[in-house]
């Protein structure tokens, strides 16, 4: 999920030896188109839990290529390093979660979905953190979470919620869900096709896959350029295109239900956003200053179906 106003942090966390290194993407792990560059950020401006010290180090900028084919946006830095992000999201301490956006209204539109959408009273949230959606959602669901953060999993537990530590791929949990939720997860994957295959394989049958994330083909998203502020979350790493993420779905065999443009609990309106967004474009260019902005109109939400039980032993 999204940090709105995330507190400083000088804290360390074990990471992999030896101190992992990158290799720069040589075209786009989706599709296979050529990359371009997009964006180089300073990691000075950016001031969140999940940046620990030894993050600084590793990665000065966060440097953002954008595929010529799919519009997907990858980090090409050291945080796509083999067992990074692994490490850090283990490591997450507890205060990560506390300023995280979250609100009943937000909470209340998953529930319609889960309404709207689900055929059964299983539900699992893939990275649910603190469990905050899982207590929110109604006693009709049998509500169950994966996170690979140790201390958010312990505060689950505590909590009463059904949690397991890692991820979907970690995880390896097959056909136990009814309907498998990914909001503001799958943009911290280093492999989203590998983690949304995984999600796919624990839906049942007629079970059907709702994903929340960034849109980097959204038109407030290419205003935006390099002071969209989603480029800004240091764990923001595989930002994919709605096109991509549809193709994602079609490739795992799912069907496609919903692809469509959603706002964040941590969006701005329209009208508000457009001077901000222009006034910081300007700023970056005339001083390379300019201030953090809010989201709008810039993500996306994907509901892809498995196939009935009479349709999927045929
Ligand atoms: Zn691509």
């Amino acid at each position: 999920m999204i940090a709105a106003a995330p507190p400083a942090s000088s804290r360390t966390c074990v990471l992999p030896e030896p101190r992992p290194r990158s290799v720069p993407l040589a075209s786009c792990p989706l599709c296979g188109g050529a990359v371009r560059p997009h964006a180089r950020i300073d990691a000075r401006r950016v001031d969140e839990v999940f940046l620990t010290e030894q993050l600084r180090a590793l990665v000065p900028h966060f440097t953002f290529v954008r595929c010529v084919h799919c519009a997907s946006l990858w980090a090409d830095d050291a945080r796509r390093a083999p067992g990074l992000l692994d490490a850090l999201y283990t490591n997450l301490p507890p205060e990560y979660w506390g300023p995280l956006v979250a609100t009943d209204a937000y909470f209340g539109w998953i529930e319609s979905l889960l309404r709207r959408y689900a055929r059964g009273p299983y539900v699992w949230d893939v990275g649910c953190g603190d469990g905050k959606l899982l207590s929110a959602l109604s006693a009709r669901w049998r509500c169950a979470g994966l996170e690979p953060g140790r201390s958010a999993v312990q505060r689950c537990r505590e909590a009463g919620l059904d949690v397991r530590a890692g991820s979907a791929t970690t995880a390896g949990l097959r056909e136990c869900a009814d309907a498998v939720l990914c909001f503001d997860v799958i943009e911290h994957v280093a492999d989203p096709l590998g983690e949304l295959a995984a999600m796919a394989g624990m839906l049942r049958p007629d079970g059907v896959l709702i994903v929340l994330t960034g849109d980097a083909a959204a038109w407030t998203a290419r205003l935006a350029g390099p002071v969209w502020e989603y480029l800004h979350c240091a764990g923001h790493v595989s930002i994919l295109s709605r096109p991509a993420l549809v193709r994602c779905a079609a490739s795992l065999g799912l069907v496609v239900e919903a692809a469509e443009t959603v706002d964040h609990p941590y969006s701005k309106a329209l009208a508000a956003w457009l001077p901000d967004v222009l006034r910081a474009r300007w700023q970056r260019f005339r001083t390379g200053r300019y201030p953090r902005l809010r989201y709008c109109r810039d993500h996306q939400l994907l509901v892809a179906r498995r196939a009935p039980a009479a349709e999927t032993s045929s």
